[in-house]
């Protein structure tokens, strides 16, 4: 049996602006923002609208209604940070390293030769993540 979705959690939160975010991209079906503890320059979060705690309790529908939201970033994190290519990431529960049950993907540019850094570890300085935020905007504006 799933466990209930908690809407205190700190994406509803972002999602509701009672905490900030690096937005990058907004539809109806989603939110994308940099991760503040970013494994790679540009680590960006795709969120669903639908208030699911991961891939297992959303409705298909909103699933698939998301999906082309997490195409078009990848896309432009891929453009904008010059990435070489993505990893996409999505946890389902503490045992697999989620933290945060609300239904996101991570978008991690990959260069070769460069490491990823720890999952959840350094916080980044704002004004780097605005830099980056900056130029994935940019991409998207083009795309
Ligand atoms: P997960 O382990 O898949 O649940 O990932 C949660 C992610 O959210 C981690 O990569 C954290 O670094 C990131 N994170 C935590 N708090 C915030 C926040 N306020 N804004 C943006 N990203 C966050």
């Amino acid at each position: 049996m799933s466990i209930a979705y908690a809407p205190d959690n700190i994406f509803a939160k972002i999602l509701r602006g009672e905490l900030p975010c690096h937005k990058i991209y907004e539809d109806d079906t989603a939110l994308a923002f940099l991760d503040i503890m970013p494994r790679a320059d540009g680590h960006t979060l795709v969120i669903s609208k639908a208030p699911a705690r991961n891939l297992l309790d959303i409705a298909p529908a909103d699933l698939s209604a998301m999906m082309p939201a997490v195409q078009k970033v990848a896309r432009a994190v891929k453009e904008g940070m010059q990435a070489e290519g993505l990893l996409v990431d999505q946890f389902n529960e503490s045992v697999s390293g989620q933290t945060i049950f609300h239904l996101h993907f991570h978008i991690l540019p990959r260069w070769s030769g460069v490491e990823l850094r720890p999952h959840a570890g350094i916080m980044a300085k704002p004004e780097i993540l605005a830099a980056h935020a900056e130029k994935i905007k940019a991409a998207l504006a083009q795309s």
